[in-house]
């Protein structure tokens, strides 16, 4: 086999608190993640010539070694003493710098298809120990499903997945970094709060209705006060038909609404689709890399 197509599944965060700040400057979290099926294909083929390249038409998306995908390849390559020369292909859907993980799951398909196909034989755990080594989210991303996130959101407590649940994203077109939002966070240390058991408790009964009515993101007050447009599309989410939730994911500012059905959601997309800078329908999904044939 010379080459592999890996999957990399985007996330959303269900609850996101951040319940301290460490003394190297990270904030230690306390965050429920689940999977989605909205994905990035990314390529990995074996390369006569040595180094590492990649290729990505997306114009927010950076082909040396700023890529987060390459120095997945380059971490892992060390890791064996090295590999050889090899090639990856992004094929960009997850908008970038909207808090759904993009740029962690590319990395994770890499540390995943590498593996394969060079057979390296890296557990699970091995891997997702390296992904820790290249981002905060990139171990949950080869985890994939749903799970709780503690300590940067790396360390990881698996929940059930839940079923395929119908989901409605925005973005209005904003690229946040997600530095500047935990800059921009008046931190005060929070104790961790109640509604993150009770979150938990609810992915863990796949109660649909109780997960909606429990969306938590503490980063939507630095985020919704410096963006009021991303706040008026939460309220605008929450308000249609067939909605039992709307939230912001991650660090944004893609908005994310938990809906009935899918016929729900499809008519949302219409009635959002020349209004924002993306819209899409997706469903909660219970991995976040896999190979793809
Ligand atoms: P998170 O939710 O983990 O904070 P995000 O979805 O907000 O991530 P990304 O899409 O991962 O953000 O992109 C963040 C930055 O990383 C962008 O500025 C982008 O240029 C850079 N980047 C580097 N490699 C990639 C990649 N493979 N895909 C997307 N962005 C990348």
């Amino acid at each position: 086999m010379s080459k592999i197509r890996v999957r990399a599944h985007a996330k959303i965060n269900l609850y996101l608190d951040v319940v301290g700040k460490r003394d190297d400057g990270y904030h230690n979290l306390a965050t429920v993640f689940h999977s989605i099926g909205l994905h990035d294909d990314v390529i990995i083929r074996r390369r006569a010539e040595k180094g590492i390249t990649v290729h990505c038409e997306h114009p927010g998306v950076p082909c040396d070694s700023r890529n987060i995908a390459y120095r997945a390849a380059q971490c892992i390559s060390a890791a064996v003493g090295g590999i050889g020369g090899l090639a990856i292909d992004i094929h960009k859907r997850i908008p970038v710098a909207a808090g759904l993980a993009g740029g962690s799951a590319n990395a994770a398909a890499v540390l995943h298809g590498i593996n394969k196909l060079w057979a390296l034989g890296f557990t699970q755990d091995a891997l997702m120990r390296l992904g820790a080594q290249l981002g905060a989210d990139v171990p949950f991303c080869l985890h994939g499903g749903a799970a709780l996130g503690q300590g940067i959101g790396d360390r990881l407590t698996s929940l059930p997945a839940l079923p395929e649940v119908p989901l409605l994203l925005l973005n209005p077109g904003i690229d946040i970094s997600t530095a500047a939002v935990f800059k921009n966070l008046n931190f005060r240390l929070t104790t961790e709060k109640k509604e993150g058991i009770i979150i938990k408790t609810h992915v863990e009964k796949r109660d649909i209705v109780g997960i909606g009515k429990n969306l938590y993101n503490l980063l939507e007050v630095p985020v919704f006060s410096k963006h009021p447009e991303v706040a008026a599309l939460k309220t605008q989410l929450t308000t249609q038909a067939g909605c039992y939730g709307a939230l912001m994911s991650g660090s944004g500012a893609t908005v994310f609404a938990l809906m009935q059905d899918t016929a729900a959601a499809q008519r949302s997309e219409s009635h959002f689709k020349n209004r924002v800078g993306f819209c899409t329908t997706t469903v909660t999904y219970p991995v976040g890399v896999s190979i793809d044939n």
